[in-house]
């Protein structure tokens, strides 16, 4: 299959201007989806074929539809954002294409050419054009291209047969009343993935795992979690959807890519934006005793999370079951604000962008 033939199938009834805009107007995050969607299929001995935009529409699927079982599926998350001149750019879809096919690898799927993946993502953007927020906020439209696989049985082996989807929802500024700063309970006992496991993917298993965690954060009074490694309990990892950085006086500094987490584009944008700024950002250790002795001694100045959906979230309170400690006064950062507006800039279109991460329809 070549990259270009997504036959194209659109709705006869896509939603009236007045509805969509109704819409535009507080979009939330994933709750409303675009008129379209575009969905290739994998089999077998055939590869990658019958690739078509088609309207959004429920899927009909066998109860005995392996992924309900067993869990073979894979996601990405990236957004399209209106430029400055009205047209419309998509931040760094190669690299999630990219990151697609190592999940894919992991989860003994097929994967998708990377030109396939942005072909799709740009079809569908280019036909829901209209969904994509005005220039002027924080607002987008995000991409959530997915694979399940879509043999039917019940014996767990890969499967011989897959779908490939994108779908679109508009999404509003995560903070529409300015940026605040995200509650941390750092968990000591639950971890979200293990050495040699699936933590480097983006699958819905590590999100299975990651809610009651989550839910014990709630009941802790804090917004996200924090995980450490599952071999010392020490070492500070990522979020549940976010990955995570540390300011210090002379250097920034992000947990290393030890296999267990995910390789976020906003935490690789930001390692080169970071150097661009003057900073000096590096890869490192910090765990749990650095981070709670640096704030205390005032050598780590801020921390703050980053991905696709918040960008920069600056993180404040810091809670686990020894103590509780409050970051650059519970306040946003300098750093991570200058950091922050930095990479908004280039992806609204209203900064140069150095290192081509913006790709126009
Ligand atoms: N870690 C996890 C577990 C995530 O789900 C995400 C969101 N994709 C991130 C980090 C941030 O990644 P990105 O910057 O690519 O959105």
């Amino acid at each position: 299959m070549t990259t270009t033939t997504i036959e194209l199938k659109p709705s006869a009834h896509p939603l009236s201007d007045a509805e969509r805009e109704a819409i535009l107007a507080n979009p939330g995050f994933g709750r409303h989806f675009t008129d379209h969607m575009v969905t290739i299929k994998w089999t077998e001995g055939r590869g990658w074929h019958d690739a078509e935009l088609v309207p959004y529409a429920p899927l009909s699927l066998d109860p005995a539809n392996m992924t309900l079982h067993y869990a073979q599926e894979i996601f990405e998350g990236l957004k399209a954002y209106r430029q400055p001149d009205g047209s419309v750019a998509v931040f760094r879809p190669e690299a999630n294409a990219e990151r697609f096919q190592r999940s894919a690898a992991r989860l003994a799927m097929p994967e998708l050419p990377v030109e396939t993946f942005i072909a799709a993502c740009d079809a569908l953007v280019q036909q829901d054009k209209a969904w994509v927020p005005a220039h002027g906020g924080e607002a987008s439209l995000y991409l959530r291209p997915f694979m399940i696989a879509t043999e039917v049985g019940l014996g767990v082996k890969p499967a011989n047969e897959y779908l490939f989807i994108v779908i679109a929802s508009p999404a509003g500024a995560y903070f529409p009343g300015g940026v605040k700063p995200v509650s941390i309970w750092l968990s000591e006992d639950r971890v979200r993935a293990v050495p040699g496991g699936i933590g480097a993917a983006k699958t819905g298993g590590n999100y299975a795992a990651s809610l009651l965690a989550q839910a014990e954060a709630a009941a802790h009074g804090c917004d996200q979690v924090a995980y450490l490694d599952a071999l010392e309990h020490k070492w500070v990892e990522e979020l549940g959807g976010m990955n995570l950085y540390f300011v210090y006086e002379d250097r920034i500094v992000t947990p290393e890519l030890t296999g267990s987490l995910l390789a976020g584009i906003t935490r690789d944008s930001l390692l080169k934006l970071a150097k661009d700024l003057g900073h000096q950002p590096q890869e490192g250790r910090v765990s749990i005793d650095d981070w709670r002795r640096d704030t205390e001694n005032g050598t780590l100045k801020e921390v703050f999370a980053c991905g696709t959906a918040a960008v920069i979230t600056p993180v404040g309170r810091v809670k686990c079951a020894s103590g509780e400690w409050t970051q650059s006064g519970g306040e946003p950062g300098e750093v991570t604000m200058r950091l922050r507006e930095s990479l908004l800039a280039i992806q609204t279109g209203t900064a140069p962008d150095p290192h081509a991460w913006m790709h126009p329809l």
